[in-house]
């Protein structure tokens, strides 16, 4: 078994997000998905003879929210070039992408290494592209062509070799996905092919000063799979070096079912590409104001929304940190909040909860998200009303909750329907409660000699008479004058 602790992994990333314009880079075909084969096609991202691209102004924005949301410089003057090569689904023969002149370079993005520990991942580059066309090897014909993805606008995002670790990789790739789903300019998911991510890996003996020899490792197409390639990947070289042998600079294909990564092809070099200016693009030119006026619009980062969670609404920092994971989700809390009637921090917690428990619980037993999710924000709201004025206890409203999945009303008209109200009726309590005593007379007699826990005890039984449904607060006011004061 070789001696894994002498190696240091070095790991840089490569990730390709498809954003959320209605239409392509280049022209004005729909970005639509599912839509027939071949269908999303005009001569322009095919590149026939004599057409002209024309740049779609949401691709440029977009990019320049990422370059800031990651702290990037954002040049004043991009270039486009030409990125030649053949592929059955690139019909055109090149893409166009940019090359030595990007629009965003040289920023970071923050992930926790360690709990508690902050590191930052170097960005190299943001640049803007356009996607391939797509094969279809899968059917029992020949391999088939589907071009409807060609122009479609993606950013590449180019980290630093600064990771060190699976671990930090997969951390660095949720931070990345946070980061494109808040700004809106990608869906993130990655197991759709919205997100993609090619590694470049490397091992070194531990202190040494330069880098091993990389290899890039591509069609990790979920986040698992990152981690489990990776590792693989840092194994596999660790072993060669360690039986005296080196590592080819080459590409490799991860393969999820066999759990190997699969040489491809020898890695090509950018001369490979023969990049050359777009001669149909002029330069891409912003200034400050249209920056400031991007910036302006960022929609509130995480790390800002966790902090005001926190001070606004006096969450813990736990809460807050669960809440804000997702966008949708910070949303739709602050929905909730704001469908309170009573806004002090004692409800806050309470929306936060039902949140974070109920709600997260049922969108990861049945794998949705909060858009297709039955319970709206204000019929939450709603419902943690009812339980603050006193209509029903927490535990009937689990009972609501549980309902309003399936049954469309408004909750009040749900608690009516089923008869779930909560009973606060003083004389129909008083009643049960004097039950109860006459019954457990041994239990009242240990009571009223000092065995107060005991209280804990007759409310138990009390609750249970009423199938759940007493008021709790008046249960323990007419328990409290009947047993007496001890
Ligand atoms: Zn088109």
């Amino acid at each position: 078994m070789p001696n894994h602790n002498k190696y240091q992994p070095v790991i840089g990333l490569e990730v390709h997000a498809q954003l959320l314009t209605k239409s392509k880079a280049f022209c004005s075909c729909s970005t639509e998905f599912g839509n027939d084969p071949n269908s999303n096609v005009c001569p322009v991202c095919l590149g026939l003879p004599g057409v002209l691209p024309v740049l779609n102004a949401r691709v440029v924005e977009f990019v320049i929210r990422m370059g800031l949301a990651t702290y990037c410089t954002i040049a004043d003057r991009s270039v486009f070039a030409r990125k030649n090569y053949f592929y059955p689904d690139l019909p055109k023969g090149y893409q166009i992408s940019q090359y030595d002149k990007p629009i965003c370079t040289g920023g970071y993005v923050e992930i926790e290494a360690e709990p508690g520990v902050k590191k930052r991942i170097g960005i190299t580059r943001i640049h803007m592209e356009e996607d391939a066309g797509k094969s279809i090897h899968d059917l029992d014909v020949d391999t088939l062509v589907d071009v409807n993805r060609c122009g479609v606008p993606l950013i590449e995002i180019v980290s630093e070799p600064d990771i060190r670790s699976p671990r930090e990789a997969y951390q660095y790739l949720t931070m990345i996905k946070q980061i494109v789903t808040y700004l809106g300019i990608c869906d993130g998911n990655m197991e759709e092919g919205s997100l993609r991510c090619d590694a470049n890996i490397s091992v070194m003996v531990k202190g040494a000063e330069q880098f091993g020899t990389k290899t890039e490792l591509k069609n990790m197409n979920s986040f698992r799979f990152v981690e489990k390639a990776l590792e693989y990947e840092i194994n596999r070289q660790i072993e060669l070096l360690e039986r005296g042998e080196r590592v080819v600079q080459e590409t490799l294909l991860w393969d999820a079912n066999e759990g190997v990564a699969v040489a491809m092809r020898s890695k090509e070099e950018a001369h490979d590409y023969r990049y050359f200016p777009e001669p149909d693009l002029v330069p891409v030119l912003v200034d400050e104001q249209y920056i400031a006026s991007v910036r302006e619009r960022l929609p509130e980062f995480p790390s800002a929304r966790r902090d005001r969670y926190v001070r606004e609404f006096a969450l813990p920092k736990y809460d807050a940190d669960i809440l804000t994971e997702q966008r949708e989700l910070a949303d739709y809390f602050e929905n909730v909040v704001a469908g309170l009637k009573t806004k002090k921090s004692g409800t806050y917690k309470m929306a936060s909860n039902w949140t974070m428990t109920e709600v997260l619980r049922v969108l990861n037993d049945k794998h949705i998200g909060v858009a297709e999710f039955a319970v709206g924000p204000d019929r939450l709201a709603g419902m943690i009303n009812l339980i603050v004025d006193g209509t029903i206890s927490g535990k009937i409203a689990k009972d609501v909750f549980a309902e309003m999945l399936t049954e469309s009303g408004s909750p009040k008209a749900i608690i009516e329907k089923k008869g779930l109200v909560q009973v606060s009726d003083t004389g129909a309590i008083e009643k049960i409660v004097d039950d109860v005593l006459a019954r457990n007379a041994e239990q009242v007699e240990k009571y009223r000699s000092g065995k107060q826990q005991l209280f804990g005890f007759f409310v138990g039984e009390t609750m249970k008479l009423m199938k759940g449904k007493a008021n709790p607060n008046v249960v323990n006011e007419i328990l409290r004058k009947k047993l007496g004061g001890v």
